[in-house]
């Protein structure tokens, strides 16, 4: 019996198992034939505080009794009238304005839309500059500010041309503020976007937060507007509330999604400043800022934010993850001495590490054999070519963390 479902990232022409999950809870998901599976990767990096959260659950439950979906244009309802007020409140102040969408991918063509509309009276800028290795979705505008490779080759003419910076990788910090500066003074750029401090799907790739204070001073120098794709590196992954934070920087332009609702319903938003509101704002009606989707701010999805924020307020999220953060540290001193693995790196709650290999592309033979070893022994680990990370839920407790790190070993082993 074959399923008519097309997945994602998925070869299906190898025919490779595709568990049924009927249940999740904490950091584990259970599959139909009873297995328990620890979610060492928070189900692709969504899930903060851990699967099911009962507040969360529990307001989307109720918000069901109320209201289901309604039109967002010109028409408001108050699950997202408190989540928009809430981001205002937690977040630094010149983040003044909230756009609703549905996932990171239309968060980001969301903030290049504004940096766009932001330049349209200025002098029409609209070349966007971006960090090598990153990645910001799979739309065709998000690929195209996102890494070329295998995986949108086949796309490749349809991406529009951005200016590139080199990764900043320790000690060519320089050569990335060097090339930025130059870009800015010779490309005319409307934005700059970046992944702060991670570059998550270009493989767990770590810079300091000095440079990310520095490219933000250069692009302020040059009234260039700077983009912080905090879909990733958002709600406490990195340590802090944003990844922004440990640099002291406010962006123009911040796009927040996976665990905006704690990562169990879809919900994004991009927050502007007031200069890019402002510049949307007329008496002309042809300047209004042109965007929209089906479901934008759905009732549902905001009530689940709503019961996220609480839960940052209310509980000691932080010292969680500062606890997470510290037992990681511990496992991956252990795990960085094994002859296999090299460069070992944490942020955060946040840890990884290549796997030593001849090829270490994104198709490179090792991944699909770790993922397969990580998934016979019920762990749900997804390596980026030959880079193994981990990514749990704030609630991962120590057998889990232990038995997670324990596995890497086995496979490894084999
Ligand atoms: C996951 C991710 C996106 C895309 O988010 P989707 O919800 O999958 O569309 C964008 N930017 C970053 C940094 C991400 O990690």
């Amino acid at each position: 019996m074959t399923s008519p479902v097309w997945h994602p990232f998925t070869q299906h022409g190898l025919g490779e198992p595709i568990p049924r999950i009927v249940r999740s809870e904490g950091c584990a998901l259970y599959t139909d034939d009873g297995r328990r599976i620890i979610d060492a990767i928070s189900s692709w990096w969504v899930t903060t505080h851990g699967h099911c959260h009962p507040h969360i659950m529990a307001a989307i439950a109720d918000q069901a009794t109320k209201l289901d979906q309604m039109i967002f244009a010109g028409w408001t309802h108050e699950p997202a009238e408190t989540v928009a007020a809430a981001l205002v409140e937690m977040l630094p102040a010149p983040l003044a304005h909230v756009f609703f969408s549905d996932s990171g991918s239309t968060a980001v063509e969301v903030a290049l839309k504004m940096a766009l509309g932001y330049w349209r009276d200025r002098g029409a800028r609209h070349r966007i500059l971006v960090m090598e290795h990153s990645y910001h979705g799979d739309t065709i505008g998000t690929m195209s500010v996102g890494e070329r490779g295998v995986y949108n080759a086949a796309y490749d003419p349809l991406l529009f041309d951005v200016g590139t910076v080199p990764f900043p990788a320790a000690g060519r910090e320089q050569e990335t503020l060097d090339t930025l500066e130059r870009l800015c003074r010779t490309e005319n750029p409307a934005a700059f976007i970046v992944e702060p401090l991670v570059l998550g799907a270009g493989g767990m790739m770590i810079y300091g937060p000095e440079t990310l204070r520095e490219m933000h001073a250069i692009c302020r120098r040059h009234g260039v507007l700077f983009i912080a794709d905090e879909v990733m590196t958002g709600w406490g992954r990195t340590g802090t509330l944003l990844a922004c934070e440990q640099a002291g920087i406010v962006p123009d332009i911040l796009c927040l999604a996976k665990g905006l609702t704690g990562g169990a319903v879809p919900l994004a938003v991009t927050l502007a400043t007031p200069p890019i509101f402002e510049a949307h704002l007329s008496k002309d009606r042809a300047k209004l800022f042109y965007h929209s989707s089906s479901f934008t701010a759905n009732p549902l999805s905001c009530a689940a934010a709503v019961a996220n924020i609480a839960i940052w307020r209310e509980e000691p999220v932080l010292d969680r993850i500062a606890d997470l953060a510290g037992r990681q540290s511990v496992h991956l001193a252990k795990l960085a001495a094994h002859p296999r693995i090299r460069n070992a790196r944490q942020i955060g709650t946040i840890t990884a590490v290549e796997v030593e290999d001849t090829k270490g592309d994104y198709l490179s033979a090792l991944g699909p054999r770790l993922l397969a070893a990580f998934r016979d022994r019920d762990v749900l680990l997804r390596p980026l070519g030959n880079t193994v990370y981990l990514m749990p839920p704030y609630c991962t407790d120590d057998t889990d963390l232990s038995r997670i790190y324990e596995v890497i070993d086995e496979a490894l082993a084999e």
